[in-house]
């Protein structure tokens, strides 16, 4: 594996008495793209949380490029436990199920509220590369129309270049296109294989196999929260070893 971009240990998590990540392990190469498969409820989702800092696991490391967080010494609260999670999540990039744009904003408003606000970028630089953001997304002449004006599927490649706007190193999408009418999930996957070839190194949960198989390096099955089998999507999805990875597959494919 080339340069690492991602590397998380031990990754543990309980949601009260609900212990949903018994000690995940994760590495994801600069450039390349995993995705995590599954049944509903074996984690997935709240691994792609734990990289963006969204949940805060119980224990184990995550470090993305230079920036590590243990987390079983991270403090609970303070300036020092602020400022770990805030350094890590701004390695990361998160796209969601569903949109979240400020439905007040127009379309380029929500692309450059990051850099701008967050970031302190100047506004023309912010606006150009923007531009050319939504370029990439192909919605260039959508940019000074409002979220409820768009489809879904646009709305969802809004919220991906409104992600890639603030440089992370690394995109995450959580079942980006699973809140979406059948007909508009092919322009979203669409844009994130764009992505993958232009070596954007991705972290990807969805339930669209065929798309995994064909986009992943990397395939990670999850099931009660520990990865039971990971490897080039042609073994996990095209040649499975493990019984429960066979069963998942049969079940959904
Ligand atoms: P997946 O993405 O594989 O469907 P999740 O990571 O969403 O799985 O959920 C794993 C388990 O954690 C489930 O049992 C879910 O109910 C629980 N869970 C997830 N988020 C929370 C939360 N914020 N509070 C309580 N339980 C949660």
């Amino acid at each position: 594996m080339g340069d690492l971009r991602v590397r998380a240990r031990g990754l543990q998590k309980s949601f009260g008495d609900n212990h949903v990540l018994h000690g995940i392990d994760l590495d994801v190469a600069a450039g390349t793209t995993s995705v995590l498969i599954g049944p509903s409820g074996s984690g997935k989702t709240t691994i792609l949380r734990s990289l963006n800092v969204l949940e805060r696991p119980d224990s184990g490391t995550i470090r993305i490029d230079d920036v590590e967080v243990d987390f079983a010494t991270l403090p609970d609260k303070g300036g020092s436990a602020r400022q770990q999670i805030a350094a890590l999540r701004a390695q990361s990039g998160m796209v969601f199920q569903a949109h979240n744009l400020f439905p007040h904003k127009t379309v380029i408003q929500n692309v450059i509220e990051g850099p701008v606000q967050v970031q302190k970028r100047p506004l023309e630089q912010a606006v150009d590369e923007a531009k050319a953001l939504l370029d990439q997304v192909g919605l260039s002449d959508k940019a000074d129309q409002y979220p409820f004006q768009l489809s879904g599927g646009q709305q969802q490649r809004v919220g991906i270049a409104r992600a890639l706007a603030l440089k992370p190193r690394v995109m995450l999408f959580d079942e980006p296109t699973s809140a979406l009418d059948p007909e508009l999930v092919g322009e979203v996957l669409s844009v994130i294989k764009e992505l993958a070839a232009e070596g954007w190194t991705t972290v990807l949960v969805t339930h669209e196999i065929r798309f995994a198989e064909h986009v992943a390096d990397q395939v990670l099955f999850l099931d009660e929260g520990v990865v039971v089998e990971r490897g080039p999507s042609a073994q996990v999805i095209g040649d499975p070893r493990e019984e429960r990875t066979q069963q998942f597959l049969k079940r959904i494919l």
